[in-house]
């Protein structure tokens, strides 16, 4: 494949918060920036040159896109991996359609791992009933059921406690073929977002110390507070799996570390990665410049991190109360926002995220969670920060506001906000007045 040079133009399967950056990224850069996606207006169509609006099985659609386009991409792993491989016989696509396929099924990168003798959570596949038995010989408990396909982000997949709760953990999730693994009680979760070029040269960003809640990427830190050891091996796994797939574009591993800094392989992501959004913002390249780049044969960009950073994702419970106070996370004057232009907001939709640059790597977490409490709260919090940057007197305050300042303590909204997430549900939205217009299909990050 000849070089691709800015003014080309690239086309993004899929259109969610992923497209949008790349696309961002792609149009500083001077490329054109074609979008499908079967949603209008959508993240990323918001931001393109062109967007075709089409589902992905829509051939005539697709192969109309794709004359269009000069190299195509994913933002999400959702697109099936069998109309990659119809575009790739006459365009160059990147990721190739075999590591697509690979990594749409839990089992199949699974069976990889173990061939190429990646270090990974001990598994079992369960097609059919009669494998159930066999699966829970083989995996201790408490274990966790996947759904081999269509899963993220925590859904499609179920905690079973014990043997006995295992039938039922199945059959809640449709019956469907699955892999059970071993719940690994690990100390932190990491990952490595690196990028291999056309002709294989490889750059990684500083390793990425990611904390979930309820199975959604909650912050991530960078760099991860870990020996260089763990880093070194991390980065190590990375490279040799990157290398095993003949991988081409940026792509994230997540890892566990154990205690006795074991590092084992969670999954593996061959697109621009949630952990790896930091990079836009605190890197020399951020991570969607860098898969392009990648994708279109150029050198590839520095890594290097520029300032000590947390990202913090934004998800639709803030919008619980209607739209959050910007204003209050912006008064600090070390954070970068990114909304994602999402008309509807749901509890556990990614809306948004922020980054945080702070060089103390214990206080950089306690900040940020303040401030995130600050953006759904009238009610001011303790911290260095606050004290030094007072919320209270921002215009919004009414006198009630601040009257309630007074009595409200940060252990009191905490619980509130642990509560609040919990027990809210239903959907909503960021403007009623456009009403239940669409069901938006969430796309993996
Ligand atoms: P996944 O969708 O497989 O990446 O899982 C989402 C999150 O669930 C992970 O980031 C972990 O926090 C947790 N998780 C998934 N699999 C395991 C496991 N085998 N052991 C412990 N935690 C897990």
């Amino acid at each position: 494949m000849s070089t691709i040079l800015p003014g080309g133009t690239i086309g993004i399967l899929g259109g969610g918060q992923l497209g949008r950056m790349l696309a961002m990224e792609g149009r500083r850069m001077g490329y054109r920036i074609g979008v499908l996606d079967p949603v209008e207006n959508g993240p990323a169509a918001q931001v393109a040159d062109f967007h075709v609006q089409s589902e992905w099985t829509n051939t005539q659609r697709l192969m109309d896109f794709v004359t269009q386009v000069d190299v195509v991409t994913i933002e999400t792993e959702l697109v099936p991996w069998r109309l990659l491989a119809d575009i790739e016989i006459d365009k160059a696509t990147r990721p190739s359609s075999c590591v697509l396929a690979l990594v749409q099924d839990r089992l199949v990168q699974r069976q990889f791992l173990q061939d190429h003798r990646f270090p990974q959570t001990p598994f079992a596949s369960i097609k059919k009933g009669i494998d159930l038995a066999h699966a829970a010989q083989h995996v201790a408990f408490p274990a966790i059921l996947k759904k081999r396909r269509s899963g993220y982000d925590g859904k499609g997949q179920t905690r079973v406690a014990s043997e006995t709760l295992l039938s039922q953990a199945w059959a809640e999730l449709g019956e469907v073929p699955s892999v059970l693994e071993t719940v690994v009680p690990f100390k932190t979760e990491l990952s490595v977002v690196l990028a291999r070029s056309l002709h294989g040269d490889i750059q990684i960003y500083p390793l990425a110390e990611n904390v979930h809640r309820q199975n959604i990427l909650h912050t991530t830190r960078v760099p991860a507070q870990v020996a260089n050891t763990v880093r070194s091996r991390a980065e190590e796994l990375a490279v040799s799996l990157a290398e095993a797939l003949d991988y081409c574009g940026i792509m994230a591993v997540e890892l566990f570390l154990l205690e006795d800094d074991i590092l084992l392989i969670n999954e593996v992501a061959p697109r621009p990665h949630n952990s790896g959004h930091f990079t836009f913002g605190a890197c020399v390249t951020s991570q969607f410049e860098q898969h392009l780049r990648a994708i279109c044969g150029l050198p590839l960009g520095g890594p290097t991190l520029l300032y000590p950073v947390v990202m913090v994702n934004l998800l639709g419970d803030l919008w619980r109360n209607g739209s959050p106070q910007w204003d209050r996370l912006l008064t600090h004057p070390r954070v970068r926002l990114h909304l994602y232009g999402k008309d509807q907001a749901k509890p556990g939709r990614k809306m948004g995220h922020f980054l945080l640059f702070e060089e103390n790597p214990d206080r950089i977490l306690s900040e940020a969670e303040t401030l995130l409490h600050c953006v759904t709260q009238n009610k001011s919090v303790s911290s260095s920060w606050t004290a030094a940057h007072p919320i209270e007197k921002t215009p919004q305050m009414t006198t009630d506001d601040q009257k309630e300042d007074e009595t409200v303590e940060l252990s009191g909204l905490e619980k509130h906000l642990a509560l609040s997430s919990s027990i809210f549900s239903a959907d909503f939205f960021l403007n009623d007045t456009r009403g239940f217009s669409q069901s938006f299909g969430e796309t993996p990050s």
